[in-house]
């Protein structure tokens, strides 16, 4: 490999390119360990990343309330058990702060920091066929030639901002719930409202309702919730998780969706309705995301079984909303449960209990506009306030690559191909584009249905193996085959349309954008079944990938 093997250097702005054997776009849990793993192999490698520091989503998304929905002991690295002993969650679901330093604790532990170009967003990367390599540009006019380019960008991280007629003329505090200031807001005594009850939109209502004077939640399509339990721990439960550390790497890799528990309670067909609640009720108690992904597997392609689930959730909001309105306006009745991301609650249902709380339904009668003074709805109704926040998601999957101007063989351009129909080779690379890896991108588990951190482990490690192989042959270039790349879509859509995820709106399907290619963004083969194709891939010298 002709490059440049010098080990990673600091190398300041100056006109001349910046020569690197990789430029990894994004310094959250995947760019972190990408780059970990890059240089670990001695090649030259710099990180980009827009945010002043590291953390990726939980840099951005530190609005009031979020925190993890999967268990913190395994949202964790896998990859070194020291660096998972060195840390110690405070609690079962730890909240953004935490998480944040704990991204901080593995750049300092890892010493990434020095390869990381903070306030740095990328603007283009154009392929060059004559010397198989990347011309990169930076915001600030900077230029990158790097043989490898590989996006770390995430699946939601490009948030859905401009969303209403008349925004820019509110008087009061507008905020994205992903671009939330640093500094804390004051609510006290505010007319607060918040657009978008999705994960994001349900942390925030629960946590800022006891806080401001009125809170008003707009809700549009009512969602499906399960209960966070969010023990504290103590250091003994530390330990103990801690002590797990060999039977979690080995399992979580393989589960269905990354996390420690998987479907293991037998054929929905051959239990009896007393033994299907037994098991339900179990789940339901665990207090976790374990009754959507440990239940039955069949709730995701069977109308009966998920139609049973569906009322068994359905049953227990009723128990917590008691109000019929309540009921009538935030239990889900056209959509079945699990099909699109269920998010975990902690006290959500019950604050539409709270009086200085007002839930405002917009399905049938749409947001209108902002207004200098707040918002309008189509009939006319005014709601005044002084704060709006806006919960109101995300371009997933390709949003974070398509605002980059990426351009591969011939000059086409992976935004306009990306409009017109969204393909990738297992997510990992797109025919057309040598030389390019995504982790997060469409048409794998780690575009959303994954425990995050063990996906991206599972591709940064898939990929840095990928160019050890090439550079140990003295290969230079690689591009997924055209071939290889319309059998995993085949494939993918084969299993997506089985399941009735297919038949929900969400930003799942891309519905939450107008004019988004119709298609299930993430794998749903499982990601214990990617990563053994992934793997077979590997195991027959990267079959399906033209390497030269
Ligand atoms: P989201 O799930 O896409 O929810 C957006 C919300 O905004 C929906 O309620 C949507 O209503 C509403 N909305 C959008 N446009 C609207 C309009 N014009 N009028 C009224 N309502 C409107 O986005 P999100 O809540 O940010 O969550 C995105 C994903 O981030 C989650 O699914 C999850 O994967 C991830 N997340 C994870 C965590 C965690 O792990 N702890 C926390 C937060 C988020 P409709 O449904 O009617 O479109």
């Amino acid at each position: 490999m002709s490059s440049v093997m010098s080990s990673s250097r600091d190398v300041g702005i100056s006109t001349a390119p910046l020569q690197l054997d990789a430029a990894v776009i994004g310094a959250g849990v995947a760019g972190l360990y990408q780059l970990y793993l890059l240089r670990k192999q001695g090649l030259t490698v710099k990180a980009f990343d827009t945010a002043s520091d590291v953390g990726g989503t939980w840099y951005w998304n530190r609005y009031p309330g979020a925190r993890f929905d999967s268990e913190g002991y395994i949202y964790q690295y896998l990859f070194s058990e020291e660096l998972y002993k060195g840390w110690s969650w405070s609690e079962k679901f730890p909240a953004q702060p935490e998480i944040e330093r704990w991204l901080h604790y593995v750049a300092d532990r890892l010493d990434l920091r020095k390869d990381i170009r903070f306030n740095t967003t990328i603007a283009s990367a154009h392929f060059d066929e004559a010397t198989g390599r990347w011309r990169i540009e930076t915001d600030q006019g900077q230029v990158i030639d790097a043989r490898f380019l590989i996006t770390c960008c995430g699946m939601l991280s490009a948030p859905l901002t401009e969303m209403f007629q008349g925004q820019d003329t509110f008087e009061g505090d507008l905020f994205h719930t992903a671009r939330w200031p640093k500094e804390p807001v004051d609510f006290a005594g505010k007319r607060v409202g918040v657009i978008g009850i999705g994960a994001t939109g349900i942390q925030v209502v629960q946590t800022i309702a006891s806080t401001v004077g009125h809170l008003s939640v707009f809700v549009r399509t009512p969602q499906y919730v399960l209960p966070m339990k969010n023990p504290t721990y103590t250091p003994a439960d530390q330990e103990a998780y801690k002590a797990k550390f060999h039977d979690l790497a080995a399992r979580i890799p393989h589960t269905f969706a990354g996390f420690e528990y998987d479907f293991e309670n037998g054929a929905w067909a051959e239990k009896t309705p007393e033994e299907r609640r037994e098991v339900l009720e179990q789940v339901w108690q665990d207090g976790s995301l374990k009754l959507w992904l440990a239940s039955f597997a069949e709730m995701f392609f069977d109308d009966a079984v998920n139609a049973e689930v569906s009322e068994f959730v359905r049953g227990k909001m009723r128990e917590e909303l008691k109000d019929p309105t309540l009921c009538e306006l935030l239990i889900p009745t056209d959509y079945g449960f699990g099909t699109h991301r269920v998010p975990l609650e902690r006290g959500f249902l019950r604050t539409f209990h709270r009086p200085n709380v007002s839930l405002v339904s917009v399905k049938d009668n749409p947001i209108a506009a902002i207004t200098p003074k707040g918002l309008r709805l189509a009939d006319g109704t005014e709601h005044a306030l002084d704060v709006l926040i806006l919960a109101t998601g995300f371009d997933a999957g390709t949003g974070a690559l398509t605002r980059i101007d990426i351009r591969g063989r011939e000059g086409r351009s992976l935004k306009e191909e990306w409009g017109r129909d969204i393909r990738t080779a297992m997510g990992l690379q797109v025919h057309g584009y040598p030389n390019l890896f995504t982790t997060a991108a469409p048409l794998a588990p780690s575009a959303a249905l994954c425990n995050m951190t063990t996906c991206l482990q599972q591709q940064a490690e898939w990929i840095s193996n990928c160019i050890a192989y090439m550079r140990e042959r003295g290969l230079q270039v690689i591009e997924a085959d055209q071939q290889f790349q319309d059998r995993w879509v085949d494939h993918h859509d084969g299993i997506a349309e089985a399941t009735l995820v297919t038949k929900t709106n969400s930003w799942y399907m891309g519905s939450n954008i107008e004019g988004k290619t119709r298609r299930l963004l993430s794998y749903i083969g499982g990601v214990g079944a990617y990563r053994q194709k992934c793997d077979e891939v590997s195991a027959g010298g990267y079959s399906g990938f033209i390497i030269r």
